[in-house]
Parts: C-alpha cells; structure tokens; sequence
C-alpha cells in the first residue's frame, strides 16, 4: 500500500459491510442500476452464514437424516435392506465441497456485475468512510449487513461446549448429545442427530419450544421430537457445564444433573455483530442488545448508512435479508420511491422431523387482534398416506387461522410431511388476501397431505 492509498479513500457508490445473503443481493441489485459497489468480507469467503454455517449445511444434514428414515421405513414396503452405515465423515466432505462450489460460484456472480470484494474487518471512521487495515474506502451509501453469531452463554464451563458453528465442523457424530435451546436451530440440530443415530437430550428453559409459534405446532413439535427419540427436557435452566470421567454434564437451577454426554451443543440465541465496526463514530444507534436501529425502509438514524438481515433483529432468515437488500436497492439507485419490505406474512420453515410450515398469525395473535367473535379457526390431524404401510407412524397436523365476516385466512400453520415444500404456495394465497372461501373453491390434488387444507370443515 502506498501513502497516497492510506490518504485517499477509495471511492464508491455503495459500500455493503458483509458479503452474507444482504449484503451479496444489495450491491448486485445495485449494481444492476449502474452503481459502483464495494462488498467488504472479513471471513475471505462469500455467502455469510447461510451458506457457511446455515441453511445451506443444515439442509444437507437434515437431507441425510431424511434418508437415514427413509431407509428405515423401506423394510415396511417391501425392501430387504441391512443395517445402514452412515459415514458422517464422508458427508461431511461431500458437503463442505458443495459449500466451496458455492462460493465459486458467489465470487463469479459478483465479478459479473462488476462489484469489487476484499477481505477484512471493516470499521466505520466516520459517516461515510470505512477502513479495512490501513486501507480507507468511502461511499455516500454504506449498508450494514454483518449479521450475528451463537451465543455461549456466561456459565462455569459453558466453553466446554460448541455452538452451532461448532456442529458443522465436527467430523465424527457424538454418541450422547445434549442441545440446549428452544429454538428452531436447536430443534433441527437435535432432530438431525437423533435421526443419524445420536442420544439426545434436548433442553429447554421454560415450559414449551418454538414458544413465536402458534401453541398446535408448539405441542405437535414437542409430540415429534419424542416419536424422534429426543428426549426433551422442559424448564431446564442450566447453571454450570462441568467435565467428569463419564463426559460432559449439565448441572441446573433445581439442583438437578444432566445425563453425561459426549458433546454439548448451545443454540440458545445468536447475537448481532456490531460491537467492532466503530458505530459510535459514525453516530448510528443501535439497540441495547446491539440490533442497528433502522426504520421501515432500513435506513439508520445516520442518512446515508442503512442496516439489513440479522444485524437488525427483525426476522433473522435469509431470504429476509435478500428482500430487504434488493428492495433498499431498488429505491436508492433504481428510482422506485417508497419501495421497502413489509415483514408481516413472512413464512418460515422448521426442518423438524417431520417439517414444520407457519405463515401468519398465531391463534392468540389473531384473537388478539380481531377478537374472539371475528376469529375462526379450523383443525386437521391425521396420518399420511405414506405411513399407512408403516409400523412407526408420523402425525401431521393443520389449522388455518381465518378473521372476519368473510374468513379471511391470516394464518396457515402445518407440521407433518412435506410442509416444508406445502408453505410457499399458501403464503402467496395468504399474501393476496385468499379466504376459507378461496381455500374451499379450490379443487384438492389426491392423494397428498396439501389437499387437507383445501378440505377443512
Ligand atoms: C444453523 C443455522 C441455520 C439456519 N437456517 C436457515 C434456514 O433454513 N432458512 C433461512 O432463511 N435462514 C436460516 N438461517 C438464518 C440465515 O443464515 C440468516 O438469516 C442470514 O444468513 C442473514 O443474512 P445476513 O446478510 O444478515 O448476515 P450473514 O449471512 O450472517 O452475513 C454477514 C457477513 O458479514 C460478515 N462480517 C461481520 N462483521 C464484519 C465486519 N466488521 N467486516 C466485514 N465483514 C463482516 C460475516 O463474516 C458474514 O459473512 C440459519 C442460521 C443458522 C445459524
């Protein structure tokens, strides 16, 4: 580096802090206007968490644990099979190669819109100005997009454990298992390894998991994990890890201990990453549990510095954060006034065992809202067809949340096989305003466990 590089900030259009799933969409999308963009990454690899340490990953895991089920259901129809043998190693490279191939193919994407990408921490120096070791770079748009990482919580021995990231890089299963935490990472992570043939006791601090979901998929989660062989442990507040002969043991708040276990895995929350960007001496406010403070159209209290995906504390998915980036883009270079992303009906999906869809309102958000005489709600359990010739059944279960004269649906809640690939189609619907009506008119596909939600009385 030469002086006159140290002394001369480097000039863009838009600088995005984080080349995760926000920041990678904004400067494309930018860039597709015509903006000189600049993509800063500490992590010398493109993607963020989703493809590194998220859903790129899980999914395959959850994949090969799909597959280990399948191929304990084939004897019931009709398939002579041994004993199967799983190489967690193998997998393990297999996966990490398809990452790799991701990132390839995330760097190419970027050279083909011309958006420049270094490597590096990035800290504000002022308002418009940014550095990465000595170099300085500055844009009159800087977005911050640094996401968040697993949280360990502050307890005697809580290091003896791993988080998340943790998970993916280890290259054998652990017999015996402990997660703690009650949301989705901790119950798909407990899910997988059940699934590949770990002992696992999942615990959780208060009486319920997934506790933002509607309270059905709550007790249908819990039903799940157990028909899964999870073990769940309910108002489980650890208080100390410590490490004996027998392995790894949980000590909690009642006085109680843990079964021993090999590994522990923490997925109890993941915090945002802002507390080395230097935000105080760019002015921008964050929350108290360090979220960028931003308005409905992502923007900072500072102009001209924006925030998006996890780093914000909104819904904290990637899809979320690739909206949120293209549609900041489309309004400050593509001229599209007033353009922002409305996070009301966002779907999600837990890849549980089976999977879990939810779009919309909860129960008691609806009759919260509307109030219990405008609220109608409709029901199904039942067991699908593909378990019909198997001994170990799996349930699904359904309710739609409808409100209004006209049963409007505000809420389409589902758990059971394949809801994971069912959501999408009625978050559209939900999106649009469809009604029970709507639901009603429309003819089922036979025979699937869709058609349950367009055969609900
Ligand atoms: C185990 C797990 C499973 C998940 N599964 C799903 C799922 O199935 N579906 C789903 O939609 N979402 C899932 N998510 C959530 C999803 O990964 C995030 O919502 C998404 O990655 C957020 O994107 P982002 O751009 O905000 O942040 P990230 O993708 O985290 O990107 C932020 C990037 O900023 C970089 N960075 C941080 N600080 C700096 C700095 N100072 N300078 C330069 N670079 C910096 C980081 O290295 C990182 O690469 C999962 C997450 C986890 C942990």
């Amino acid at each position: 580096m030469t002086e006159e590089q140290a002394d001369k900030p480097v000039a863009y259009d838009l600088i995005a802090i984080g080349g995760g799933s926000g920041g990678l969409a904004a400067t494309q999308r930018a860039a597709e206007y015509g903006a000189r963009c600049l993509v800063i990454e500490r992590d010398g690899k493109l993607g963020g968490t989703c493809v590194n340490v998220g859903c790129v990953p899980k999914k395959v895991m959850w994949h090969a644990a799909e597959i280990a089920q399948v191929m304990r259901d084939a004897g019931n129809y009709g398939f002579r099979v041994d004993e199967p043998v799983h190489d967690w190693a193998a997998l393990v490279a297999r996966r990490e190669a398809y990452i790799a191939r991701l990132n390839g193919i995330y760097d190419r994407n970027l050279a083909n819109k011309s958006v420049d990408w270094v490597t590096g921490e990035a800290a504000f120096i002022d308002s418009d100005t940014v550095r990465v070791g000595d170099i300085h770079y500055t844009a009159p748009h800087i977005i911050i997009a640094t996401g968040g990482e697993p949280v360990v919580p502050e307890l005697p021995g809580a290091e003896l454990g791993v988080t998340s990231d943790g998970f993916f890089a280890m290259q054998t299963r652990p017999q015996r298992v402990a997660v703690v935490g009650s949301g989705y990472i901790a119950v798909e992570l407990a899910g997988v390894l059940s699934s590949l043939g770990s002992d696992v006791d999942l615990y959780a601090r208060y009486d319920s998991i997934l506790r933002s979901l509607d309270p059905m998929l709550q007790q249908a989660a819990i039903a799940a994990l157990v028909n899964h062989n999870v073990t769940v442990n309910l108002h489980s507040v650890p208080t100390e890890l410590q490490s004996g002969a027998a392995g790894l043991q949980l000590q909690f708040e009642n006085g109680s201990k843990g079964s021993p276990v090999d590994t522990l895995i923490w997925a109890v929350g993941r915090r945002p990453l802002t507390e080395k960007l230097g935000l105080d001496r760019a002015g921008v406010a964050i929350t108290e549990r360090g979220h960028v403070k931003v308005d409905r159209y992502q923007q900072s209290n500072v102009e001209g510095v924006y925030a998006i995906g996890d780093v914000t504390g909104q819904i904290e998915l990637t899809p979320v954060a690739i909206a949120a980036g293209r549609r900041l883009s489309d309004r400050v270079f593509g001229g599209m006034e007033g353009r922002y992303l409305d996070y009301d009906n966002i779907p999600t999906v837990i890849f549980s065992h089976p999977p879990i869809g939810t779009v919309g309102m909860t129960e008691p958000q609806a009759r919260a809202k509307f109030g219990d005489a405008a609220v109608t709600v409709y029901t199904a359990g039942f067991t699908p067809l593909y378990y019909g010739v198997l001994e170990h059944k799996v349930r699904a279960d359904i309710k739609l949340v409808c409100a209004g004269e006209d049963e409007r649906v505000v809420g389409v809640h589902i758990i059971g096989q394949s809801s994971d690939e069912i959501l999408q189609g009625f978050a559209v619907a939900v999106k649009m305003g469809a009604t029970k009506k709507d639901l009603d008119d429309t003819v089922a596909i036979h025979p699937t466990s869709a058609e349950e939600l367009v055969t609900m009385r």
